[in-house]
């Protein structure tokens, strides 16, 4: 589809400038260089400038608060020439933090380093994808993804020996064993399943009241996407597909996904619902979509702005999957 990378989180705004993460004298030049910039993350938030249009909250590589509790440091690029990166200060404990609202969807909570002045603070990435610039949500995601990937994958899935971090840390590497191990993508597909004029909606166990949105699952091992959806759309809710389209795709570093945007045409409309992966299923029309996407149905909240199910279905709505 024509408008497929303006989902939020695809647009880097970065040169990753991958041929430098080998080049160790060109990078600590760059490191050293007055214009490099670091974002701290801190247990899967990033530093932002609070408020709408949020922008990331860069700060300089000499920072105090990196030589308090810096960790892993990734390359993630350059911006008009000057080198990026990020700093994970997850070893901060943060005592006036909420501990109820840390890793969930929905944190809203504001995290603030006593060392860190002005307005930044530490903001979940998935609480805020209405106000998030577009260029810093795609700076962050990737900050987020490669962060939770190195403090989730210390030890070697060979050998179970402590690996470290290489290639400007887009890499480890095991000293005993020598595997090298690379950061993860696990790719997903999200169904814009339709038949005729109305689109699937499903609401998972444990969602918001009201909440409705596309079918999703993982990519299994030996499976194409195709299969994913088919596999997916049946086992969910009983439904049979025919024909497949590629849409768009959205990196959703929560902790590791990439979300494979589909339309799917089903080949009947009787829904076998399994209870054990879905609440409830419902076909919805043009019209009734609309109404929720206006607020004006609490019986039908569709996915929150920012994801991909939520910009599909307005797609949908304004006929614009081409
Ligand atoms: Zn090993």
């Amino acid at each position: 589809m024509r408008s497929a990378e303006d989902v939020l989180f695809s647009r880097g705004g970065l040169d990753r400038a991958a041929h430098l993460r080998s080049d160790r004298a060109a990078l600590a030049e760059l490191a050293a260089r007055a214009d490099a910039r670091a974002l701290p993350c801190w247990r899967g938030k990033a530093l932002v400038v609070p408020g709408g249009n949020m922008r990331l909250g860069w700060l300089g590589l000499d920072h105090p608060v990196f030589a308090e509790h810096g960790g892993e440091r990734v390359f993630l690029g350059l911006e008009e020439g000057a080198a990026r990166f990020a700093i994970d200060i997850s070893t901060w404990d943060d005592p006036a933090a909420d501990r109820e609202a840390l890793g969930r969807f929905a944190d809203m909570s504001l995290n603030r380093h006593p060392l860190i002045g002005g307005d930044l603070a530490f903001a979940e990435l998935r609480a805020n994808m209405a106000v998030l610039d577009a260029g810093a949500a795609g700076v962050a995601a990737a900050a987020r993804g490669i962060l939770g990937w190195h403090a989730s994958h210390r030890f070697c899935a060979r050998c179970g020996a402590a690996t470290g971090a290489a290639e400007a840390g887009w890499r480890r590497i095991c000293p005993d064993c020598g595997a090298h191990h690379f950061p993860r993508t696990d790719p997903a597909v999200m169904m814009l399943v339709t038949h005729g004029e109305r689109v699937l909606l499903g609401r998972a166990p444990g969602w918001p009241e009201g909440m409705y949105s596309l079918l999703a699952g993982f990519v299994e091992p030996g499976e194409s996407i195709e299969a994913t959806i088919r596999r997916e759309t049946m086992e969910e809710a009983g439904i049979a597909i025919g024909r497949i389209r590629y849409l768009a795709s959205q990196p959703w570093p929560f902790p590791s996904s990439l979300m494979i945007g589909c339309a799917a045409e089903a080949l009947g409309r009787e829904i076998r619902r399994n209870p054990d992966e879905l609440e409830a299923a419902r076909w919805a029309t043009r019209e009734q979509v609309l109404e929720g996407l206006a607020g004006h149905d609490p019986e039908l909240k569709p996915a929150r702005p920012g994801s991909i199910a939520r910009f599909l279905l307005e797609a949908w709505v304004a006929d614009r999957l081409a």
